[in-house]
């Protein structure tokens, strides 16, 4: 790896391939710098988490009282600031509604076959969600098709539709992406083809009834358990909006649908080796159900806070750089775990994210004091019900306040490292846009190293808020901690991480402590500084990959402006 550390000068080109255009791309001065550092320190950072994950807010829950309490603060922070109101109606809230959706299905779920009929068990074959939003869903005698992995995909010459009428069927479905050809769909990374909420999104774009994904670990990523007991309770989403739906998300054990295809005469392993190929047709499996079910429907409200520092160039201003990090937790729950006798219910959320709401809140303090103000606005987006499934950014994507095709990037924090400076710094969807060489040069300039994500087959850029934007077509930034601690042994930071994951992350222990450190979360958010910084300075906007799968979205976007 190449180090630049030419003072503080940082010429992003100087270790890119660049083109003409890109050469031009500006260095960040010392005294923009300067401003940065004076403004993104340990203080700055440590307040805003003080607050937010305070006992008093009650764990953030959307809704409740420590929602409104955040969102106040959130919004009182930035009007001081000088930033402008981002939100609706001239205030700097964006109203999201919640819906959220307990099914009551079925113990057993019948079929009408061929080859015999067959019951699916609740739970131990089959689990599903609504896809409907009312008080019952329901399939009448819909006939079963196998789709394959249910993707089109013009840019990889991909379609397992192949025009065939799918119309108040239930199609099933292989879990993931293709992932044997490093050519196709990036290899074993797992695009958005590959998750489910694609699959489904798919099949009600075709008029489908439903949807039965073959699961298996593999595929998945997870074991079945996680399959039970995250489709198990209440599942939240937006309102609907008139969009098309499917009645039934289900997901099948590999098991019970090898016994469900023999039903209607095929054989699980056969279809599984045709949908490996381009030409592959959707299969008729010469099977039939019928599904009713009831669903208990409920509707809460919280809202998006968003900030805007106009930009400078009177043209270049009505473009804007969104930094978002979400706002709210789990409120609060049931105390955790075994072994914890401090009866403590209360989800304090303090990584995750009242860490990335401080970033950005320094960010946008270090914005604020420049001297000269970015060419392009800049935007502090706080989005609610991350943890519901992204619904607040997802609400801002389909509502934005401003167009798809103005919006430069989207720099997304979750979580924020307190554990001390690191030599590395993991990125999320590496590979993707031109943001890369951004971040590349940056954490570089600061003496590190920037890493790709060590998992690119878990899918985490769709599991985040930049995931909303990515999907409207905007170049997105998403990191994650480095795992090499400046003065710790070898391993320490992946040993860390693994005792927070069991012991800290969505549990009640996610509090600030004396133990906390900020000097690594400052770096973390001087890269996030600085590249907001020079994508709101530069003349072009960054570009996704040719070829990658949200180029279309953003082509599409830039022509509507
Ligand atoms: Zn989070």
């Amino acid at each position: 790896m190449k180090i630049i550390q030419r003072s503080a000068l940082i010429v992003v080109c100087a270790i890119l391939e660049c083109t003409a255009a890109q050469a031009a791309t500006p260095a960040i001065p010392d005294a923009v710098l300067k401003v940065a550092k004076a403004q993104i320190t340990p203080d700055a950072l440590r307040a805003p988490i003080r607050f937010l994950a305070s006992d008093e807010l009650e764990g953030r829950g959307p809704a409740t009282r420590g929602d409104a309490l955040a969102r106040l603060y959130l919004a009182s922070q930035l009007e001081s600031l000088g930033f402008q109101p981002g939100g609706e109606n001239g205030s700097y809230e964006q109203t999201v509604d919640v819906v959220g959706v307990t099914a009551k299905l079925p113990t057993t779920w019948d079929f009408t076959g061929k080859g015999g009929d067959i019951s699916l068990k609740w739970s131990d074959d089959y689990i599903a969600g609504s896809g409907v939003q009312e008080p019952t869903a329901e399939i009448k005698d819909a006939p079963l098709v196998f789709v394959g992995y249910g993707i089109e995909a013009p840019e990889y010459k991909w379609d397992d539709f192949k025009g065939v009428d799918v119309r108040g069927k239930v199609l099933v479905m292989l879990n993931n992406d293709p992932d044997w050809d490093p050519k196709l769909f990036a290899g074993n990374t797992r695009l958005y083809y590959g998750r489910w909420t694609y699959k489904y999104e798919s099949a009600a774009r075709h008029g489908a009834a439903g949807v039965i994904i073959v699961h298996t670990t593999p595929s998945a990523g997870y074991p079945w358990q996680v399959v039970q007991s995250s489709w198990g309770g209440e599942q939240f989403e937006l309102p609907a909006e008139g969009e098309p739906r499917i009645q039934l998300k289900a997901w099948a054990t590999e098991d019970a649908a090898r016994r469900l295809v023999k039903a209607g005469g095929a054989d699980l392993g056969k279809l599984v080796e045709a949908a490996k190929k381009r030409s592959f047709k959707p299969v008729p499996l010469n099977l039939r159900t019928s599904i009713r079910f009831e669903n208990t429907v409920s509707r809460v409200r919280t809202a998006n806070v968003a900030g805007v520092l106009p930009g400078s160039d009177p043209k270049l201003k009505d473009e804007v750089v969104i930094y978002s990090a979400h706002h709210d937790h789990f409120g609060i729950g049931p105390p955790l775990k075994e072994g914890d006798k401090t009866g403590d219910n209360i989800y304090n959320g303090a990584e995750d994210n009242a860490a990335g709401c401080a970033q950005l809140l320094a960010i946008a303090r270090a914005m604020a004091a420049l001297p000269e103000r970015p060419r392009r606005s800049v935007m502090m987006l706080f989005v609610a019900g991350e943890e519901q499934g992204l619904l607040g950014s997802k609400y801002f994507s389909l509502h934005p306040t401003y167009a798809p095709g103005k919006i430069a990037a989207n720099i997304n924090y979750d979580g924020g490292n307190y554990r001390g400076r690191t030599k590395d710094l993991t990125q999320i969807g590496a590979g993707k846009s031109s943001l890369d060489a951004i971040a590349k040069a940056l954490v570089e300039a600061q003496g590190r190293v920037l890493v790709p994500d060590q998992f690119p087959d878990k899918g985490y850029y769709y599991r985040s808020d930049q995931f909303s934007f990515a999907k409207i077509g905007v170049p997105a930034l998403y990191f994650d901690n480095g795992y090499d601690y400046i003065g710790k042994p070898q391993g320490w930071g992946k040993h860390e991480h693994e005792e927070w994951t069991e012991h800290v992350y969505h549990q009640p222990s996610d509090e600030l402590t004396d133990e906390w450190v900020f000097d690594g979360m400052i770096e973390d958010a001087m890269i996030g500084f600085g590249a907001g910084w020079l994508v709101a300075q530069a003349d072009a906007m960054p570009t996704w990959n040719p070829g990658d799968e949200f180029e279309a979205a953003r082509k599409k976007a830039i022509a509507a402006n």
